[in-house]
């Protein structure tokens, strides 16, 4: 009998008693590799001892003091690790508790700038099918994922549109060039912001690399600077939400690094604290600030966890580790021959639609038939089938129906920890 709602109301999950480097055991001995960190979380894997040391020492000097009065060491440290460079001009960070509290935290900072740099009309927001930033309910409104929206649709807000993902594998016309996909995408976008009223848009939102609603989606070269293009145009932001392809997943900290643009606004979250606490966050570029410091010169919004000093010492020793251990090496390297393992083991599976992703973020997408790209009835629930047997056979993945907008296949993510060997991806 259990007390807690879990995912499953009619089956409680295994209990996890213990994790150690990339192995997960549950309560009854069971031990499967981690093989995408829940939901590409584990960075690290478990039990990272600089991780556990740093944690130790935070929870023996200070667990807790509010933001009103004070501000913690360890968060001014990760800020200054995160932001201090200024990377593509971002140069303030705002710690909260998940990628949720991120994305509302982002989009309430993209209005809040509009009012301060005296564009109070701009009030809509404009983000991509297909596409997950979350289940609070702003943040689920800026998402475009079918299936987790409608029960929830009649109290989402109104505010927000949305336009097509860069999704060449189902989306892409016969004969349609790279560059004539992406202009065909920009031109979308651009509609939108004139359906809209250009002068009404705060921001467009989007994931860099698209993560669990597609399934490792990435964009084709280009893409991202044709959407940057039509929101400079129209002096719109980009908000970028990597809550899941950031810190280090697709083998560079961050994923626009690897787009040819910088976003104004950047959430960050899973591979931030690597789920040895609970941490998500936006990275903040130096113009948005300016408009707020000058203006009230306060951001109204605010968490009675904003900024935990063990939350924020922990994700320091992550980022110090990621770091130290140059483990963007080891993303690449691992990743390559994740890809190359995949495409050998499964690339002529009469299931497998297409294997894509970048780094150490890769899924395998299922159809019924490989010709027409036709996908499973979501009946038959492959998704959780394919999870299952995996979890018999000892391999924790993530997997995903199609289910989410009866157009897509089912798929499953493989994120394994950047500290994964040669023989762990084997
Ligand atoms: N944004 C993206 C891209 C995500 O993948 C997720 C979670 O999977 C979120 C936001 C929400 O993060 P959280 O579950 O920590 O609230």
């Amino acid at each position: 009998m259990t007390h807690i709602v879990h995912r499953n109301l009619r089956e409680a999950p295994p209990i996890a008693a213990s994790g150690r480097g990339i192995w997960l055991t549950d309560a009854s001995g069971h031990e499967v590799i981690d093989g995408s960190g829940g939901a590409a979380v584990a960075c690290l894997g478990h039990g990272h001892p600089h991780v556990v040391a740093a944690m130790k020492a935070q929870i023996d000097r200070l667990c807790y003091a509010h933001t009103a009065l004070f501000t913690a060491e360890s968060a001014e440290r990760l800020a200054d690790m995160l932001v201090g460079h200024a990377p593509g001009g971002l140069t303030h960070a705002y710690f909260v508790s998940s990628g949720s509290e991120g994305m509302e935290a982002a989009l309430k900072i993209a209005r809040q700038w509009a009012i301060e740099a005296g564009q109070a009309q701009r009030t809509k927001f404009i983000a991509r099918r297909q596409s997950y930033h979350g289940n609070t309910l702003g943040a689920l409104a800026a998402g475009g994922n079918a299936m987790r929206r409608a029960p929830y649709a009649p109290i989402l807000s109104d505010a927000f549109s949305h336009v097509s993902p860069c999704y060449p594998y189902r989306d892409r016309r016969d004969g349609e060039s790279d560059s004539d996909y992406v202009a065909r995408l920009a031109a979308e976008l651009e509609a939108e912001f004139q359906r809209l009223g250009p002068q009404n848009v705060i921001a467009f939102c989007a994931e860099t690399v698209v993560g669990a609603t597609l399934g490792c989606a990435t964009a084709l070269p280009g893409y991202f600077p044709a959407m940057k293009a039509v929101c400079e145009r129209h002096g719109a932001l980009l908000i970028l939400d990597e809550v899941m392809s950031g810190m280090g997943r697709t083998g560079t900290l961050h994923g626009w690094e690897q787009e040819g643009i910088t976003p104004d606004i950047q959430v960050i979250a899973k591979g931030l604290g690597g789920g040895y606490q609970p941490i998500g966050g936006i990275l903040v570029h130096g113009r948005v600030i300016e408009a707020l410091t000058k203006g009230s010169g306060t951001f109204k919004h605010g968490h009675t966890y904003q900024a935990h000093p063990v939350a924020c010492a922990a994700a320091l020793a992550v980022q110090e580790a990621i770091r130290d251990e140059n483990l963007l090496d080891n993303v690449k390297a691992m990743g390559a021959l994740l890809e190359q393992g995949l495409v050998e083991r499964l690339g002529n599976h009469a299931h497998v639609g297409d294997i894509r992703g970048r780094g150490l973020f890769w899924a395998v997408e299922l159809v019924k038939d490989r010709a027409s790209k036709a996908v499973f009835d979501p009946a038959l629930a492959v998704n959780e089938r394919v999870k299952m047997e995996a979890f018999k056979r000892g391999l924790a993945c993530y997997p995903m129906g199609g289910t989410i907008d009866g157009k897509h296949g089912d798929h499953v993510i493989l994120a394994p920890p950047y500290v994964c060997t040669e023989a762990d991806i084997a």
